[in-house]
């Protein structure tokens, strides 16, 4: 995957409250071509493989739980400088300190849920595109 790519998902609160058209919009006025897209639910397993990374930290096991509690949306997503200018479209992690205009900011519930996820690295966007889609 080029660095014009980055992987995001819908997660299960904004699936559940019929956000996905709204998100999905937001993503599309900012400039981002939707190049994969699909629904699906995780399971406990896959969940926490997708958030190996953060196994040691506190909030793991209730993100896993949260993140197969329903269906969520997987995209990747094109743009120049895919990665970076989709981290400012989502906002900061905690919906809290999200600035105005980002999508976290709209969307977000809480620190846990909140709405979207988005890679931080052109590594970890091949890596978490190839995690739902496959190599292309
Ligand atoms: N998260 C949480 N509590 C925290 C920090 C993170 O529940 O204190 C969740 C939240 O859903 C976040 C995900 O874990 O999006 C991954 O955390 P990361 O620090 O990678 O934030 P992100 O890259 O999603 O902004
Ligand atoms: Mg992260």
């Amino acid at each position: 995957m080029a660095t014009n790519r980055t992987f995001t998902m819908i997660k299960p609160d904004a699936v559940q409250e019929n956000h996905i058209g709204g998100i999905l919009h937001m993503m599309e006025e900012g400039g981002f071509r939707i190049v994969e897209l699909q629904k699906l639910l995780l399971t406990p397993e896959r969940a926490g493989q997708f958030y190996a990374v953060h196994a040691e930290r506190p909030f793991y096991n209730d993100l896993v739980k949260y993140m197969s509690s329903g269906p969520i949306v997987a995209a990747v997503l094109e743009k120049d400088n895919a990665v970076a200018d989709f981290r400012t479209l989502i906002g900061a992690t905690n919906p809290a300190q999200a600035a105005e205009g980002t999508i976290r900011k709209k969307y977000a519930k809480s620190i846990e849920a909140n709405a979207v996820h988005g890679s931080d690295s052109d590594e970890n966007a091949q890596i978490e595109a190839d995690f739902f889609f496959g190599s292309k």
